[in-house]
């Protein structure tokens, strides 16, 4: 324990409300990172609104990088990173509200097919509003039954396609790893063999050149068969290594102001329903950050934030604005800042150690983040 910390301060430091912090130089360092891994062309996911971190900073550090494609879910999407005047081409592979073909031509955005019915609707939609050819790319299931067109269907994905010549354009063929978290090239092997022949088969249907695209973060760091013409990386972009092989830049720093303080004997039960009881005198802090923000509920012992250096474990149950935290010897004064989770090391937590006491992993953590949290460009 510091001194410092240890003396109530007399000068009463400003609050701030809950903020999300994202770090534009992690993000690009993150895409050099990725670029080390591979000769192919890569793609910045910025799906869940950037990882939670902000879509368009997301996207800007990723495209001032090298990044030379973007990915989201929805071709709605797309709007908020074309008004921000972000040129690159962009892909679209889920559309769960549905495609307005008019919209993706004019926003310039591929659609991804993961069926052929959603194939067959796309031509319908381009016919009736006579917009068009939507470049299209067709998803191959490659092992997850999650979208993605099933080897069988294939004969019949690529006659539609072919009946809709002049209405759509084929430019790419997909697939997505179901495994490439293990780190073990082996596993990639009957997906890299199916991208083959999802390649070969729209090839001989008369369809190309194309551009081949079968890897996430794992992937591009831990294989490079899987790598093609062009990888997909979004955790990766926010620091997240789902194959835990590489020390990635965190790109976000979650921090509340301590909102209050005090000195409590032995005994005193904390929160809600008195689940954790203090063994000995000590400070507690309240600091303004709750479940509504995406603090996980249940959370494993050593959950903390981290004040001044110090790590302060979380206390009691976590509720809705709030959380409270043993400070030890230290008084805070009101207004000192809290850093719940941060790239630095050290005394704050960081994303992937929140995953463990969540019994989660970083993603959840960085995309939960509450809509009333602020967010700041670091
Ligand atoms: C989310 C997603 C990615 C990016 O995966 P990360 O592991 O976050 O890099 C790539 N492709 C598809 C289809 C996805 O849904």
């Amino acid at each position: 324990m510091t001194t410092t910390l240890s003396a109530p301060r007399l000068t009463l430091s400003r609050m701030h409300a809950p903020t999300l912090h994202t770090i534009p130089a992690a993000v690009s360092a993150n895409v050099e990172r990725m670029r080390s891994a591979t000769d192919a062309r890569i793609m910045a996911v910025v799906k869940a609104d950037g990882y939670g971190l902000g879509a368009v900073a997301v996207a800007r550090a990723a495209v001032d990088a090298g990044a030379e494609w973007l990915g989201v879910t929805d071709a709605e999407d797309a709007a908020e990173l074309r008004s921000a005047s972000i040129e690159v081409p962009i892909l679209a592979w889920l559309n769960p509200s549905g495609v307005d073909v008019a919209r993706a031509v004019a926003d310039r955005v591929d659609i991804a097919v993961g069926s052929v019915e959603e194939l067959r609707q796309l031509l319908a939609d381009v016919t009736a509003l006579a917009a068009g050819p939507v470049r299209v790319h067709l998803h191959m299931d490659t092992g997850m039954a999650r979208g993605g067109v099933p080897l069988d269907d294939w004969a019949e994905l690529l006659r539609v396609a072919r009946s809709g010549r002049g209405r759509i354009d084929v430019v790419g063929v997909m697939g997505h790893l179901p495994c490439a978290d293990a780190a073990d090239p082996s596993v990639n092997a009957p997906s890299v063999l199916r991208m083959r022949q999802a390649r070969d088969a729209v090839l001989r249907a008369g369809f190309g050149p194309l551009l081949v695209h079968l890897a996430a973060t794992s992937g591009t760091l831990t294989d490079s068969a899987t790598h093609f013409d062009l990888v997909r990386v979004g955790a990766g972009l926010v620091g997240i290594d789902p194959s835990e092989t590489v020390a990635l830049h965190g790109a976000a720093r979650l921090t509340a102001s301590v909102v209050h303080s005090s000195v409590v004997p032995a005994g005193t039960p904390v929160g809600y329903g008195g689940a954790f009881v203090t063994e000995r005198a000590t400070r507690l802090s309240v600091v303004g950050v709750g479940y509504a923000d995406g603090i996980p509920r249940e959370l494993a012992a050593g959950a903390a934030v981290a004040i001044d250096g110090i790590r302060c474990p979380i206390v009691g149950r976590v509720s809705m604005d709030q959380i409270v935290v043993d400070t030890g010897d230290g008084i805070v004064p009101r207004g000192a800042t809290a850093v719940v989770f941060g790239p630095e090391g050290g005394a704050v937590p960081s994303v992937q150690e929140w995953a463990r006491w969540a019994g989660s992993i970083p993603h959840t953590i960085v995309t939960g983040i509450g809509a009333r949290v602020e967010r700041a460009i670091a």
